[in-house]
């Protein structure tokens, strides 16, 4: 019966279309009246959480709870307070192409339908399901809790979190760590292992697009200079594609790898565990994984191609976007000069596009499986999936939490869920669905955690 009423109030949440319309501009009314519902809806539909926290509407991209501890961290004897991101807005779709309505949360088969129902509306929901579970019992938590939710995550988060962060730091508010999103249970990833593995991204690589544009004369195709922009432009794509960034073992993925040893047998095992020692003979033997590989140097992706807009028109500009994901110590203002010099040729200019961030480090002890947080992390995970192993994992892809990391000694990016390689590629997919199993799972994993703070 309760289930039954916490999947009601998660299919409530999807059916809320807080996608953002493509070329929508901050302040487009019809876009954040979707997200202010959001946020009257989790008012709503959590009341007895809503008696005991005190709620802060920043904006339409930003709703921030304090749920008070017994113990309150303002004074100096208390400990610092924990936050939990997650964030309440969700990727367009492509309608057609998906086999349910993205936005009707239907149930087949044993699995919700719907845009958001894996990133992230599932965790949202489970944290307010375990918050209101625990308020029901009269529970208190010794320390303060936040909860900071966004309303546009998968647009860089500059509105919302960017906003809620100097908020936070207008009020001296700091925390000992913080939760957001992240990697999930994985099963089925590596061959031989058999235990879901619980990865804890407590590293996040940085985030860089760059415009590499030549310039020409436009005119007509009928008279086309001898080196034309589009060739100019190719020839730089190629050295690019001819370069890589060095790779590199950080502890993060150091303590990932040794732990991963200890799952696994034979050759595989040994050269998990003796990654530093083998060095560039690991480095190859990993290199046509893209998954292990993406872990060990920066990457570089070309995602876009511009030219002119007919078939018989001179471009007046040619255009490519390279999407780099930067490894420590890769900086923004490093990797273009890595790219300038891998382009070696002043006609191409290299300009960064949108938001850039540079990665994120780990706090040191979490790459040895201990510091602020790990202890109690490790214990909900425990108690809700008893044959996971924990792994210190790096975040490849960017999370709302890198606008935080001044505020915490350390950041978890974690989705306490259980999938495999066909279900992560739902994810900003079509048809994303998750398992009634895995929603169940989230909530209780959100009740032990907040039920130890
Ligand atoms: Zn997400």
């Amino acid at each position: 019966m309760e289930q039954n009423e916490q999947i009601e109030r998660f299919c409530k949440a999807v059916r809320i279309k807080t996608d953002w319309p493509v070329g929508a501009l901050k302040g487009d009314t019809e876009a954040e009246a979707s997200l202010k519902h959001f946020q009257d809806f989790l008012a709503e539909a959590y009341p007895l959480f809503h008696r005991t926290a005190e709620r802060f509407v920043l904006s339409p991209y930003s709703v921030v709870y304090r749920w008070p501890g017994s113990n309150s961290s303002h004074g100096s004897s208390g400990e610092k307070p924990a936050l939990i991101l997650a964030h309440y807005d969700v990727v367009p779709v492509e309608k057609e192409k998906w086999t349910a309505d993205p936005f009707g949360a239907e149930i087949k088969d044993g699995f919700v339908y719907g845009r958001g129902t894996l990133d992230m509306k599932n965790i949202l929901v489970g944290i307010m399901e375990g918050a209101e579970a625990l308020c029901g019992q009269g529970f208190r938590p010794q320390r303060d809790i936040w909860f900071a939710f966004g309303g546009d995550e998968e647009r860089a988060g500059v509105f919302g979190a960017m906003e809620t962060a100097k908020w936070f730091a207008g009020k001296n508010i700091s925390f000992s760590w913080i939760l957001d999103e992240g990697s999930p249970l994985a099963v089925d990833f590596f061959k031989g292992v058999t235990r879901p593995l619980a990865l804890f991204g407590i590293e996040e690589k940085g985030f860089l697009s760059l415009d590499l544009t030549v310039t020409q004369k436009p005119g007509h195709a009928s008279n086309p200079p001898q080196v034309q922009a589009a060739a100019v432009l190719a020839r730089a794509l190629l050295r690019i594609s001819r370069t890589s960034f060095p790779y590199r073992l950080i502890p993060t993925v150091e303590g990932f790898f040794s732990q991963l040893a200890k799952l696994t047998g034979g050759v595989q095992s040994f050269a998990l565990a003796h990654a530093r020692l083998l060095g560039p003979l690991f480095f190859k033997l990993t290199a046509g994984n893209p998954m292990t590989s993406s872990m060990l140097h920066t990457t570089i992706a070309m995602t876009q191609l511009a030219g002119s807009s007919a078939d018989n028109v001179m471009p007046s500009e040619v255009r490519a976007v390279l999407n780099l994901r930067l490894l420590q110590p890769w900086t923004v203002e490093k990797a273009i000069g890595f790219i300038k010099k891998a382009v070696k040729d002043e006609r191409v200019d290299v300009k960064v596009h949108g938001h850039s961030s540079g990665p994120v480090p780990a706090n040191p002890d979490h790459a040895k499986l201990r510091g602020p947080g790990w202890q109690e992390m490790e214990a909900a995970v425990h108690s809700v999936f008893p044959d996971a192993a924990i792994l210190p994992f790096i975040m490849t892809a960017t999370t709302d939490s890198r606008h935080y990391q001044h505020l915490a000694k350390g950041i978890f990016r974690f989705n306490p869920l259980k999938l495999n390689p066909v279900e992560l590629s739902l994810i900003h997919g079509h048809d994303e669905r998750i398992s009634l199993e895995n929603f169940a799972g989230g909530i209780k994993f959100y009740t032990a955690l907040f039920g130890s703070l």
